[in-house]
C-alpha cells in the first residue's frame, strides 16, 4: 500500500509543457483517477511516476523515498495499458508468470502468484490459451493478471478500459475497484472518461494543460467545482449568464438576460457583478404553465429532444436566446414536443455561481 508524492513536477518537450508544476499526494490504499482531456498531461504524469519518463523538474517519492531517477524495475509497480502488451506466442499462464519470474521467485511462489492472479481476474479456464484465441475483455484481464502477479502494491492504469464496449466496461470498472480494494493496492487510473473516473475512484484529479485544477471526491468535484472547466467536464451542465440584482444574508438574486430572476444561496458576490450560473441538466424541470413570473421560473421553447432510455433529454431555447439542456427521469413517455412553449423551473440549491470570466466563457468551456 505505498504512498506516492509528486513534488513540483514539470515535464517540457521543447516548447510543449506537458506537465506544469504538479504537486500531488496519493495516499496508501487510495484509488485515484487522473482525469482530463486529451493532451492535458495525464499519461506523462503516470510515466513519470513509473520511471518511464524523467521529469524536467521536481521529485517523485514512493513511501518517502526519492525515486526520481530510479529505473522502473526498482519501483515495484504494476502497469496496465489500453493496448495490452502481451507476448503473442505465449499462453496466458506464461504471460502472467512473466513478472514473478523476472523477480526471481522460485517455482512454487510463481505458481501461487500466477494462480491467485488468474483467479482474481476470472481466467482460470484460459491458462492454455494463446492471446489470439482471446477476446478484448479477456486480453484486458490478462493484462491485469500480469500486473497483479508481480505482487506490486502500486498499480498504474493508463486508459486500461478504453478498448472495452460500454456495457463490459461498466462491469470491469466495478471489478477493478473491488480487486484494488480487496488487495489493499494503491492505484492511479488515467482516463478521459468522467463517468469512469466517478465510478472508480476515491478521489479524482482534474488536469488541464499540464496543471492540476482540482482534487476531490467525485461528489465534491460534482457539487463544488472550483472553476467553469471542471463544472463542464463532469456531468452535463448549463452556464447561464446574469447580473447580481440583490444580495441578502441568506443568498442572492440574479437577473438573467431575459429579465427572469433566480434566487441562489451564493453570498460571496457583489450586487451588480456579472456572473455565470452553473446549473446541471438534472436540476431543471419543464412545466406547461406559461409566463409564470415567479423566482426560479424561466420561460422558453422546446427546440430539441432525445430519448436516452431512462431519461428524456430536452433542448430549450430561453427568451434570452441561450440554449439549455434539461434531463428528466423517463417515468412516462415524454410530456413535451418540439416548439412547445414551456416554463423551466430551476432548482438552484445545487447551482454554482461563477464570476463571468474576463476573457469570455468560450475558453473555459473548451474541452482542450
Ligand atoms: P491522451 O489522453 O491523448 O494520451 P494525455 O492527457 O495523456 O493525453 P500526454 O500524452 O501526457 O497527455 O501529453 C501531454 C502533452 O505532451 C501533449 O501535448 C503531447 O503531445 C506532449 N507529449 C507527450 N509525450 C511527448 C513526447 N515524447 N515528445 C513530445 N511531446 C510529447
Amino acid at each position: 500500500m505505498p504512498e506516492i508524492k509528486l513534488s513540483n513536477i514539470s515535464k517540457h518537450y521543447d516548447e510543449v509543457i506537458a506537465v506544469d508544476s504538479v504537486n500531488l499526494t496519493v495516499r496508501n490504499g487510495e484509488y485515484v483517477a487522473l482525469l482530463g482531456p486529451s493532451g492535458c498531461g495525464k499519461t506523462t504524469t503516470l510515466r513519470i511516476i513509473a520511471g518511464l519518463t524523467l521529469p524536467t523538474e521536481g521529485e517523485v517519492f514512493i513511501d518517502g523515498i526519492d525515486v526520481t531517477y530510479a529505473p522502473p524495475g526498482d519501483r515495484d509497480i504494476g502497469f496496465v495499458f489500453q493496448h495490452f502488451e502481451i507476448f503473442p506466442f505465449w499462453d496466458v499462464w506464461d504471460n502472467v508468470g512473466y513478472g514473478p519470474k523476472l523477480r526471481g521467485l522460485d517455482e512454487m511462489e510463481i505458481e501461487k502468484s500466477v494462480w491467485e492472479a488468474l483467479e482474481t481476474t476470472k481466467l482460470t479456464n484460459k491458462v492454455d490459451n494463446l492471446p489470439e484465441e482471446l477476446n478484448t475483455p479477456e486480453l484486458q484481464r490478462v493484462g491485469l493478471a500480469r500486473a497483479l502477479a508481480t505482487g506490486a502494491k502500486l498499480m498504474l492504469f493508463d486508459e486500461a478500459l478504453g478498448a472495452l464496449d460500454p456495457k463490459v466496461k461498466a462491469i470491469f470498472q466495478h471489478e477493478l475497484r473491488k480487486i484494488v480494494k480487496k488487495n489493499k493496492l494503491t492505484a492511479i487510473h488515467v482516463t478521459h472518461d468522467q463517468l469512469e473516473a466517478m465510478a472508480i475512484a476515491d478521489r479524482i484529479i482534474v488536469m488541464r494543460k499540464g496543471k492540476i485544477l482540482q482534487i476531490g471526491k467525485p461528489t465534491e468535484l460534482y457539487y463544488s467545482p472550483n472553476d467553469i472547466f471542471t463544472a463542464n467536464f463532469l456531468g452535463e451542465s448549463n452556464f447561464i449568464e446574469g447580473v447580481v440584482s440583490k444580495v441578502t444574508e441568506t443568498g442572492s438574486e440574479i437577473q438573467l438576460r431575459d429579465g427572469s430572476t433566480l434566487r441562489t444561496d451564493e453570498k460571496a458576490i457583489k450586487r451588480g457583478s456579472r456572473v455565470v450560473i452553473n446549473i446541471r441538466h438534472e436540476l431543471l424541470r419543464l412545466y406547461t404553465i406559461e409566463r409564470l413570473s415567479a423566482l426560479n421560473f424561466v420561460p422558453g421553447k422546446v427546440i430539441g429532444y432525445r430519448f436516452l432510455g431512462d431519461r428524456h433529454s430536452y433542448e430549450v431555447k430561453l427568451d434570452s436566446g441561450e440554449i439549455i439542456g434539461v434531463k428528466e427521469f423517463a417515468r412516462a413517455p415524454p410530456s413535451f414536443k418540439m416548439e412547445d412553449t414551456v416554463t423551466v423551473r430551476m432548482d438552484t440549491s445545487l447551482a454554482v455561481v461563477f464570476k463571468y470570466p474576463s476573457d469570455g466563457l468560450a475558453p473555459h468551456l473548451s474541452l482542450e
